[in-house]
């Protein structure tokens, strides 16, 4: 089989409402490319990567040249082809070759008449748990509501998602407010769901100060683990050896060269796995079987996924046998999907994995030119500004943190646009 063609498309699908982190925000919506890899003999595959715009679309059509021919069951081949370490210096394509592997993957299992679970090793779980990953967030414009700012916003929030969708693992992502407001916060989530298990990520923006103060005071909640305190696989180190709670890492253990540093002088306890970050599903079963040699835990670590990518979290996740902890995705943040049916449902806090051949969720069409036309209807946002603070960047260390009460500086009148759009044809 050889790949005759390579498509990438730019998809805007807008969020419940923007959400907010250390570094910005959300705009409301999220804005992915979709990767549709066409064979000789008629098989399509697909991916999909965060962000996008014009660049991401060339940055597939650049790959052409290297790739038309290669037949998509040469995964490794396809590695080198486009990854090799050596010349990745030069041109760091990871993202990329995550996004080719899903399709190639996607198309392998079509080829064979299996899902992709079953070309990893074989699924030892046919659910997949997750997290309710709570943000704060601002309204959003077109209903007036969707805004989280306080502990008791937090945490109606949380029960909302834990009524709806069956969650019983918390997380939640800070490293917005000042770190005694965000204590106060993760304290009263924690304390109002006692039986359910939380986990905090500030994102590496705390001070070596702030990050251990803020472990301490929270070692005697139900924790998963304390995500990303600080920035650097030194600072994580200092911050294990001051506070009783495991560490996990999707930021500074996110490739084998970092895998090994922290398995001969240990700084991160607890892995997240990210099938973009890592350069594929195969990737991360490489890395868990690293993992499960050395007694690390895992853990599946969300970029702000479609469908397509959370069928790659659903398959990768499905074939670990050592994963004990919720995936984090941002998943149900989402308006909607570009997969036929619209979004996959949660039901007891957990996504079934696809049992159809290869990725097992199918592109929508209709639904992929409606999100592509919004695109270029509202074109891209810079995920590192914070929609009412444009001046505003952080420092590593930061120490300038949002204002606890929301003054509107008219910001959020950029997203006065999102308001105006109208009911997609399938919903009237
Ligand atoms: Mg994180």
């Amino acid at each position: 089989m050889k790949i005759t063609n390579i498509r990438a498309t730019t998809v805007t699908v807008p969020l419940e409402a923007s959400l907010r982190h250390s570094n910005g925000a959300h705009w409301g919506r999220f804005v992915r490319t979709i990767v549709e890899v066409d064979t000789d003999e008629g098989l399509t595959g697909v991916g999909e990567m965060g962000g996008g715009g014009q660049g991401a679309e060339l940055a597939f059509a650049g790959l052409k040249p290297y790739l038309l021919g290669h037949d998509p069951f040469d995964l490794e081949a396809l590695r080198f082809k486009i990854a090799n370490p050596t010349a990745s210096l030069y041109n760091n394509r990871t993202q990329l070759l995550a996004a080719l592997e899903f399709a190639c993957l996607d198309i392998c299992g079509k080829a064979l008449g299996v899902p992709v679970y079953q070309l990893l090793g074989g699924k030892v779980r046919d659910r997949v748990p997750f997290a309710s990953y709570l943000f704060f967030r601002y309204d959003n414009p077109a209903t007036g509501t969707g805004e989280v700012y306080t502990p008791d916003q937090l945490v109606a929030h949380a029960k909302e998602l834990r009524d709806e969708h069956g969650f019983t693992t918390h997380k939640l992502k800070g490293g917005v407010f000042e770190p005694a407001y965000e204590l106060a916060c993760f304290r009263a989530l924690a304390e109002a769901f006692p039986d359910d298990r939380v986990r905090y990520d500030p994102n590496s923006v705390f001070a070596m100060d702030d990050a251990i103060r803020f472990g301490r005071a929270i070692e005697d909640l139900h924790n998963d683990y304390y995500e990303d305190p600080v920035w650097g696989l030194n600072g994580m180190r200092l911050v294990r050896e001051a506070v009783r709670i495991p560490l996990a890492t999707n930021a500074v253990v996110v490739n084998f060269e970092q895998l090994a540093s922290n398995v001969r002088d240990p700084a991160v306890d607890v892995i997240l796995l990210d099938t973009t970050f890592w350069g594929g599903m195969r990737a991360c079963v490489k890395a868990a079987g690293v993992c499960e040699t050395f007694q690390l835990p895992v853990s599946v670590h969300s970029s702000g996924e479609l469908g397509i990518q959370l069928a790659s979290m659903l398959h990768m996740s499905a074939v670990l046998p050592s994963l004990t902890y919720a995936a984090d995705a941002h998943y149900h943040h989402l308006d909607d999907d570009v997969i036929v049916g619209g979004k996959l449902e949660y039901r007891d806090g957990s996504i079934a994995v696809p049992d159809g051949p290869g990725l097992g969720v199918t592109l929508d069409p209709e639904r992929l030119a409606y999100y592509n036309e919004l695109y270029h209807k509202l074109g891209t946002y810079p995920y590192d500004r914070d929609l009412d603070r444009p001046e505003w960047f952080p420092l590593l260390p930061n120490a300038d943190w949002a204002p606890v009460k929301h003054v509107d500086s008219g910001g959020l009148a950029g997203l006065a646009e999102l308001a105006d759009i109208p009911a997609p044809p399938w919903r009237s």
